[in-house]
């Protein structure tokens, strides 16, 4: 068993980590306030090579996997929380998808596009009246003869008011129930039946676009499916095994920078005379700190590796999910508390990491829905795959 990284990840470890510093640092603050997106750094991190993990070279692989594709989401998550969602939007969700239900015509049209960024792409499922229970979604697909005719409304859809192509998720037969649902791949700009606007009640990920998209009647192509009529949901629970890591990756970027500051912080606040540090209650929760985040950061890792090696991996995908999130929740609350009042400041990060965390028991599955799945494989009740 072999715990390293090879030259080639630590390259790109470096690369990111160089990156986040340069590029996503300087601004962050005001961005952070502002709620600005930066449209720039996802082409930047496109030309850098970010968005071609698992995929072939012929549509703009990089010769990467997933182990590869989860550093570079730690790296990035460790300066902004926001700064590894287009990992997920570019990459891991849309791209890896195409290329794995597609026809050939549609991989070659829009995966070099999201990996290049020309394209901003999307994963649109959840609605307001449906989340976890998937199956249970609203919006409709009809079929038209010549075209789809779609009706209903997303929401909570990163990307959706800046995006361009992506993976549309609707019912096309009520009936069938999970075996109704239909994947489409969808263009969101130019469709006059397709309207989408931001959310900016969020209470963090203020640099990650988050928004709605309402279809009224809306006309898009007969071969816009993906895969099967039918196969939505299959496909739908392969990607999110697949976004999900990419996320549980983002939690160890935020538990990193979090227990750094808070590393930070103990050894240079003094009180009573001492460095805070020096003190058992904070020497514990420390502890507890990084304890949690190496056990994540084995669990991710490992998670990606099954990937990579293409052996099952939904178990230990969710228990990766699972653990890494509760971690950064953990890690974010503990340096707010170190921080005494400072942590109860926008001045000093260790809010952001709480607000950014938060989000992280709930996106790709929430922290109950990872324990469903948990106990399910645990319990025997479902197949590891
Ligand atoms: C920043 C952000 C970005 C997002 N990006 C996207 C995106 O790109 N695409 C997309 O489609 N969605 C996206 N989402 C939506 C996210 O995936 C959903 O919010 C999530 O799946 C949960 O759905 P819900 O909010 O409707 O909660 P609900 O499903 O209504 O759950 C509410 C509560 O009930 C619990 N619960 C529900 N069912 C069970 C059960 N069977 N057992 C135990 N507890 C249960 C949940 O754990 C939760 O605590 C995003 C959300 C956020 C906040």
């Amino acid at each position: 068993m072999r715990f390293g990284l090879t030259d080639e990840q630590k390259m790109m470890q470096d690369m990111a980590r160089d990156f986040a510093q340069k590029e996503i640092l300087p601004t962050l603050k005001e961005d952070e306030v502002n709620h600005t997106f930066r449209p720039e750094l996802v082409k930047k991190m496109a030309s850098l090579g970010f968005f071609g993990c698992g995929l072939p070279e012929e549509y703009g692989g990089n010769g990467c996997g997933f182990l590869e594709s989860v550093i570079l989401a730690e790296q990035l998550a460790t300066v902004s929380g926001s700064s590894r969602l287009p990992l997920n939007m570019q990459n891991i969700g849309p791209s890896l998808t195409v290329n794995k239900f597609g026809t050939k015509e549609q991989k070659e049209r829009f995966i070099p596009d999201w990996v290049s960024a020309e394209s901003f792409g999307f994963f649109a499922i959840t609605e307001p009246n449906s989340g976890s229970d998937v199956v249970s979604m609203g919006t409709t697909a009809i079929d038209r003869g010549d075209h789809w005719e779609i009706n209903g409304q997303k929401m909570w859809i990163s990307n959706a008011h800046v995006g361009d192509w992506g993976l549309l998720y609707a019912v096309t037969d009520r009936a069938a129930k999970y075996k109704g649902l239909t994947c489409f791949i969808i263009n969101l700009k130019g469709n006059e039946g397709i309207i989408t606007a931001a959310i900016e009640s969020k209470v963090g990920l203020h640099c990650a676009p988050t928004g709605e998209i309402s279809f009224n009647q809306a006309k898009i192509p007969k071969d816009s499916v993906l895969g099967e009529v039918g196969q939505g949901f299959q496909i739908c629970m392969w990607q999110l095994n697949n976004t999900r890591i990419s996320c549980a990756a983002g939690a160890l970027g935020i538990g990193a920078g979090a227990i750094e500051a808070a590393i930070g912080y103990a050894n240079e606040r003094t009180q009573f005379g001492k460095k805070i540090g020096s003190y058992q209650m904070i020497q514990a929760s420390i502890a507890e700190m990084v304890a949690e985040h190496e056990a994540a950061r084995l669990l991710v890792y490992q998670a990606a590796w099954l990937k990579d090696q293409g052996l099952p991996n939904q178990y230990q995908t969710s228990m990766a999910k699972l653990f890494a999130s509760e971690a950064a929740v953990h890690a974010a609350t503990e340096t707010m508390k170190i921080f005494g009042s400072y942590g109860f400041s926008t001045e000093y990060p260790a809010e952001r990491w709480l607000r950014d965390s938060m989000s992280l028991r709930t996106v790709e599955g929430t922290s109950n829905i990872q324990k469903t799945i948990i106990a399910g494989f645990a319990l025997g009740d479902v197949v590891n795959r």
